[in-house]
């Protein structure tokens, strides 16, 4: 039994007032949408840095591929140019037919060789672009983050002084309480309840049931000094 005058128990619903603000305060924290944003945005970005790669793996072996390609048609030219300079200095008939070809088939291989390198290129141009737009994605997506990141610790920070205001508030009204008064009421709300609510009516101010006859007409008869308590919820119910 906790015994308490009337005007001490009013003072536990300005406790419980109290850590309704500093429930809300930090549910605020808990569920802001910039926390969804944030890592929303974060998975984006992992996919963009997979994209990003990608891309990049893909100009490097075009390039790798280009500088293959054109080392043989430095290649090809060469052997060509060599050719040439046998046909020029003459040499017997047989010999002479056999260079002619072997130009004629260089000159055929240079243009296939002269025609995917120009592919290639095409391919790189491609290539190119979409490393441009991964990289500008990835760009965008990081400066959406950063905002989100600088709203979050913008509520973070409103929060934490929200929390230290409630929380020399909260030992302001608690200091007077009987120590009996206090324990019950830390009790109650070490449940995760409201521990104190005012009877208004027939209605628990905690958790808003209308209380039967028999319960109203027992709570209202014991004596004023006397904490009682909601027989729905258990919270301390303070008569006005
Ligand atoms: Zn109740």
């Amino acid at each position: 039994v906790v015994k308490a005058d009337p005007f001490t128990q009013r003072r536990v619903l300005d406790l419980a007032e109290v850590d309704r603000s500093v429930a809300g305060a930090e549910h605020r924290r808990a569920t802001m949408p910039e926390l969804a944003e944030i890592a929303a945005g974060n998975s984006i970005l992992a996919d963009l840095r997979t994209a990003r790669i990608t891309a990049e793996t893909e100009v490097g072996d075009l390039d790798r591929d280009a500088r293959k390609l054109d080392t043989e048609i430095e290649q090809v030219r060469a052997r060509a140019e060599r050719d040439r300079q046998r046909l020029a200095a003459g040499a017997a008939a047989k010999e002479l037919e056999n260079l002619e070809h072997e130009v004629a088939s260089l000159a055929r291989r240079q243009a296939s060789l002269e025609d995917d390198a120009l592919e290639l290129m095409e391919r790189r141009e491609t290539a190119d672009a979409s490393l441009a737009a991964a990289n500008s994605a990835f760009e965008t997506a990081a400066s959406s983050v950063i905002a989100a990141e600088e709203r979050r610790d913008t509520v973070l920070s409103q929060v934490a002084t929200e929390l230290e205001n409630l929380a020399r508030r909260r030992a302001e009204v608690a200091a007077p309480l009987p120590a009996d008064l206090s324990a019950l009421y830390e009790r109650i709300r070490s449940t995760g309840k409201t521990a104190a609510g005012e009877l208004k009516g027939s209605m628990c101010g905690a958790c808003h049931y209308q209380l039967n006859q028999v319960d109203l007409a027992e709570i209202r008869s014991a004596a004023a000094d006397l904490v009682v308590r909601c027989p729905e919820c258990g919270a301390i119910l303070v008569r006005a």
